[in-house]
């Protein structure tokens, strides 16, 4: 039989089949055959040991099509990074260093700034104007009156999604909304565990329906952005890619270079200044890090 693994416990690992349901597996010789460990996500063949006590025994892992370091979890399709508008102020900085995180592994993002029902225009134009050139698909939401809900339905369909954020910008009231059978508590599990510092966290997918799943992780533990280089960095704007190859210097980091098409773009407008402004403050993280 096939299926997916949704969570893994001590060395089992729960292995969900659609009508079947779920199997407790074991997964005895896979490393010793395949040389690699199960993680979530992966689509698994197995051989069932006990049908009244679904008991089973992984035989293959099949071929991934990615997997995440942070979060750990196999054939991620796109992460859907939530933000409020305000309640809490969005923190840009974070917000920027999770989507350079996940274009880092190769995942496809989308923004939801959560909580339109209660910002300002003024908020929301200003989350509008940072990131509506972004290059990044941008989605406002409400939980509360259902705005976007729809919209960020049908992107989950069929997927499987990461979801990013901070704790207490709605990520649970959204999932649940969307299937409120999922089992996601509100202010839930990411929650507690952000205020937990020494928890282990284990990945686990959501299911929102048959063929699609959600996996919920606190915001700063899905960074990744080590033994990144500030070189690196300017990969991961998309924004950045039109200009590029008319900035004087190959390998122009748009950062002091004399006649730089990105510096040019900010200047007219092109790209936006508080976005090209963050990513001057990043890379100057990333050099600093790497000094101690
Ligand atoms: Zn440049």
């Amino acid at each position: 039989m096939n299926g997916k693994i949704i969570k893994g416990i001590a060395g089992f690992y729960y292995v969900h089949t659609g009508n079947a349901g779920v199997y407790e597996c074991k997964a005895k010789g896979i490393f010793r055959n395949q040389k690699i460990k199960p993680h979530v996500g992966d689509d698994v063949e197995f051989t069932v040991v006990d049908e009244t006590t679904k008991k089973a025994n992984i035989i293959s892992i099949l071929p991934r099509k990615n997997c995440l370091i942070r979060p750990a979890v196999a054939n991620v399709d796109q992460a859907l990074v939530v933000f409020a508008t305000t309640k809490p102020t969005p923190n840009l900085n974070l917000l920027d260093k999770l989507l350079v995180s996940m274009l880092r592994q190769q995942v496809e993002c989308i923004i939801c700034f959560n909580k339109q029902d209660i910002a300002t225009s003024e908020q929301k134009e200003e989350l509008e104007a940072i990131y509506g050139k972004s290059g990044i698909k941008l989605i406002p939401l409400s939980t509360v009156d259902n705005t976007g809900v729809e919209e960020v339905r049908n992107i989950l369909k069929g997927k499987t999604t990461v979801l990013a954020g901070p704790s207490g910008v709605g990520k649970s009231s959204l999932v649940n909304l969307i299937n409120p059978d999922s089992n996601m508590e509100t202010g839930g599990l990411s929650e507690k565990i952000d205020r937990g510092k020494h928890t282990t966290r284990h990945s686990e997918l959501f299911l929102i329906d048959e063929d699609s799943f959600i996996c919920d992780t606190p915001g700063f533990t899905s960074l990744y952005l080590d033994d990144m280089s500030e070189q690196e960095l300017k990969d991961y704007y998309p924004e950045f890619y039109e200009y590029e190859g008319y900035c004087k210097f190959n390998g122009c980091v748009h950062i002091n270079e004399p006649k730089c098409a990105v510096k040019d773009a900010v200047e007219e407008g092109a790209i936006n200044k508080d976005r090209y402004e963050n990513y001057m403050k990043i890379y100057e993280e990333l050099k600093q890090n790497k000094k101690f």
